[in-house]
């Protein structure tokens, strides 16, 4: 995703909150202060009822996090989410909302590997001394060198943790989901049974998805494919795919010279496939896409999408079906 893409939704929304707040003011005239001040009152009485419900609070950083924890919690918490899906997680700048969020929660989930640059002050910010936190990615020995394509010009999204983005292979993401819920059960061991369970149930959904790439991508070994930005490094090691990745660039920085180097730099290698993003127009893969004669696809790197627990096996079931028509 491209960060000027993700300003540009939020300067236009940022726009329009400010338009709709100077309507609500000028409808305000002195004899809506009662109301006003009713209103607050009953916004007060709700926020008590949500605190007395007595669940743990348990807040996530992005989609992925919030999806296994939920997957993990079933109703027995309340669960929240820090960045909203469809907003850019790897430049994330937190809120005034998320610093509230982490100071009243007990429990912190992220997905670590250095995705989350916005936390470590976030949370300094957040000052809770009770907050329990869950590394979803501890013991999980992340992946550095992945690709054997030369850098282009800008490298802006760099982890200096390894590549992060674990969660797109079925296996990697069965141990989140076990870490989660360890940790869930440390911080909250009156629902140990009902998190025992959900992770269960939720633990042979993964397996079983994990069977089915298995079976399928065993018939197109090594097959090399180029993608939008560098979320399947894991995936690929996984099922002995190739990724090049080449192409984790803004695409409004691009010049034609860096867009020729990165098509000449991918000529050199075999190439079956080309992956975007859903949503994503990007200009090199465009191009590619020409240059090679090969159709552009989309895959779902699950950093957007529907907070719906079982939305993974639906995103990782199309990511299949799309590298299973790319590759042959
Ligand atoms: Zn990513």
């Amino acid at each position: 995703m491209f960060p000027n893409r993700v300003l540009n939704k939020t300067g236009s929304s940022i726009l329009s909150f400010v338009a709709l707040l100077v309507l609500t003011v000028a409808g305000c005239s002195e004899t809506n202060t009662n109301e006003a001040k009713n209103s607050v009152k009953s916004l007060k009485v709700q926020e008590t009822t949500s605190s007395q419900t007595g669940k743990t609070k348990i807040v996530t950083t992005f989609l992925p996090m919030y999806i296994f924890t939920k997957a993990v919690t079933g109703d027995a918490a309340d669960v929240e989410i820090l960045v909203p899906p469809g907003t850019e997680v790897h430049e994330y700048q937190a809120t005034p909302n998320n610093v509230k969020a982490i100071a009243t929660a007990n429990v912190l989930v992220k997905n670590g590997l250095g995705l989350e640059e916005f936390l470590e002050n976030t949370v300094k910010n957040a000052q809770n001394p009770k907050l329990a936190q869950i590394d979803a990615s501890k013991n999980i020995k992340p992946l550095n060198q992945i690709s054997p394509v030369e850098k282009t010009a800008k490298e802006e999204h760099k982890h200096a943790e390894g590549n992060p983005h674990v969660w797109l292979d079925p296996v990697l993401a069965k141990q989140q989901v076990i870490n989660i819920r360890d940790g869930l059960i440390v911080a909250d061991p009156a629902n140990k049974a009902t998190y025992e369970a959900n992770a269960a149930n939720y633990i042979k959904q993964l397996e079983s998805l994990n069977n089915e790439f298995e079976q399928t991508l065993k018939k197109t070994p090594n097959c090399t494919f180029v993608t939008f930005h560098d979320a399947y490094p894991y995936l690929a090691q996984r099922y002995k795919l190739k990724q090049l990745a080449v192409v984790e660039i803004p695409e409004d920085q691009l010049t034609p010279v860096d867009v020729k180097n990165a098509v000449n730099a991918v000529k050199k290698y075999k190439i079956k496939a080309l992956f975007s993003e859903p949503g994503v127009d990007n200009k090199l893969l465009t191009s590619l896409s020409k240059d090679l004669n090969l159709t552009l696809r989309p895959l779902d790197s699950l950093e957007t999408g529907k907070t719906d627990p079982q939305y993974y096996f639906e995103a990782m079931k199309a990511n299949l079906q799309t590298l299973e028509t790319a590759c042959k």
